[in-house]
């Protein structure tokens, strides 16, 4: 038994040898290397509610660029939406049985033709056009990054300047902090403040203060891109990330402050959403000034490629 065992472990060890030198070659004669395929011939498992359902790139694009950005953002913009959730969508692919689902705190948001006809009304016709034309116009394009697909994350708004993947989850070279138009009065609710008294901060925080609420606040560490790194409230330190979920904050692009003649802390928080890559917002500023999507996307994703069929 000893021997047999001993005998099977030298042949799964020559085997993982094996696989690895296949595994350089292919790396090295660019065997990983994209090939863009048109949507209709590019074939998805959607994880839904009701549970997978199959359908084309063709039939599944659309619908998710309307889930996630109004059309009324434009032709351009809705492109630059259409080529990052494809590129999303064929970089992603975190579930096990499905390449993607339609939960938006998990993957991407998605709805239904039922829920497109209700979401929009008399205005379907028109609306569904102009997503099918966006995800047409750019059909089968994705972003690439030394010939492989890229994770192709995009978010609400920024105010100036987006976020470094880094401080949100890991180094991409692509997923760096740039510019982002959108400004306080070019952008209506960019800005917004979440007001809590100090008992409500405590609940939320599990804090255990041991002096009057306007010692509480410490100064925030910020990140390269401005934003909260870390604060620490009541004696204990917070990142940015966990105070914007714990206190519903829209973003980590936030100061935050004691109103002593209120007695409440104010957090005042610019932009939406996680703040790494596209803004949407951004891009639609962007193409109302003449960019194209091409362009756009070049900004938002630096030295990426657009990969087309
Ligand atoms: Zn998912």
């Amino acid at each position: 038994m000893r021997m047999k065992s001993h005998h099977i472990a030298l042949r799964l060890l020559l085997w993982a040898g094996v696989f690895a030198a296949l595994l350089i070659l292919f790396k090295t004669f660019g065997v990983t290397a994209v090939r863009a395929v048109s949507d209709a011939e590019t074939v998805l498992t959607v994880q839904t509610e009701e549970g997978p359902v199959k359908m084309t790139m063709a039939e599944y694009l659309p619908r998710a660029v309307a889930a996630e950005m109004p059309v009324s953002f434009g032709p351009e913009a809705l492109k630059a939406q259409a080529v990052a959730a494809r590129s999303y969508v064929l970089a992603s692919r975190r579930h096990e049985d499905a390449d993607i689902c339609t939960d938006s705190g998990c993957c991407l948001a998605y709805r239904t033709e039922d829920d497109l006809r209700a979401f929009w009304g008399g205005d379907f016709e028109a609306n569904m056009a102009a997503v099918t034309a966006a995800a047409a116009a750019t059909d089968g394009q994705v972003l690439t990054y030394d010939g492989e697909i890229i994770q192709a994350v995009f978010h609400a708004s920024s105010a100036g300047s987006t976020e470094d993947s880094a401080a949100v989850w890991s180094a991409r070279p692509y997923l760096v902090t740039v510019s982002s138009p959108e400004t306080a009065e070019t952008v209506p609710d960019l800005v917004t403040d979440v007001t809590y008294t100090p008992a409500e901060l405590s609940e939320r925080l599990g804090l255990a203060p041991d002096g009057p609420p306007e010692t509480w606040l410490g100064d925030p560490e910020e990140d390269a891109a401005g934003r909260v790194r870390t604060l620490a409230i009541g004696g204990q330190t917070f990142t940015g990330a966990y105070l914007r979920g714990a206190l519903a904050l829209t973003s980590t692009d936030f100061l935050a402050r004691y109103d002593e003649d209120a007695n409440v802390f104010v957090f005042t928080a610019a932009g939406k959403g996680h703040g790494v890559g596209m803004s949407q917002v951004g891009a639609r500023l962007m193409a109302d000034q003449g960019w194209t999507y091409d362009a756009i996307l070049a900004h938002y994703y630096p030295g990426t490629e657009l990969t087309a069929p």
